[in-house]
């Protein structure tokens, strides 16, 4: 069994809050989230971070971006404005190595990211 919780979320082997699926694509809510909407997006395919992905994964990166387009507008957030963040490695702060889009919207979100 994968030991990635992301992809035992896909599996149904960790319970989830679904908000999105397709054949290529998983999107669940954060369990600490730090926006009134945070969903966190993945492709089902196990990609450990953004610099894992390759010329294959090309079709599947623009899956991804058009997925969020749809889960923003699902949410009632396309209009509002919303922000997408991808974290990287140990110093862009991301703790799970299953390749995550964070979706977060409904309240001001502030720059420097906040
Ligand atoms: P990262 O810091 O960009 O890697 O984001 C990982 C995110 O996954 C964090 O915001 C966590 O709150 C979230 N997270 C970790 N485990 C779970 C879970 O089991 N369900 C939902 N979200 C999770």
């Amino acid at each position: 069994m994968s030991e990635c919780i992301f992809c035992q979320i896909v599996d149904g082997k960790i319970p989830s809050q679904k908000v999105y699926e397709d054949e290529f694509l998983y999107a669940f809510r954060d369990i600490n989230p730090v926006a009134p909407e945070h969903v966190l997006v993945i492709p089902k395919k196990h990609i450990s971070s953004l610099m894992h992905l390759e010329e294959e994964d090309k079709v599947l990166a623009g899956k991804i971006l058009l997925g969020i387009k749809k889960i923003a507008k699902q949410l009632g957030l396309d209009e509002r404005g919303f922000r997408v963040v991808n974290n990287i490695g140990q110093e862009g702060g991301q703790t799970v190595f299953h390749i995550h889009f964070h979706l977060l919207g409904g309240r001001q979100l502030t720059w420097p990211p906040g």
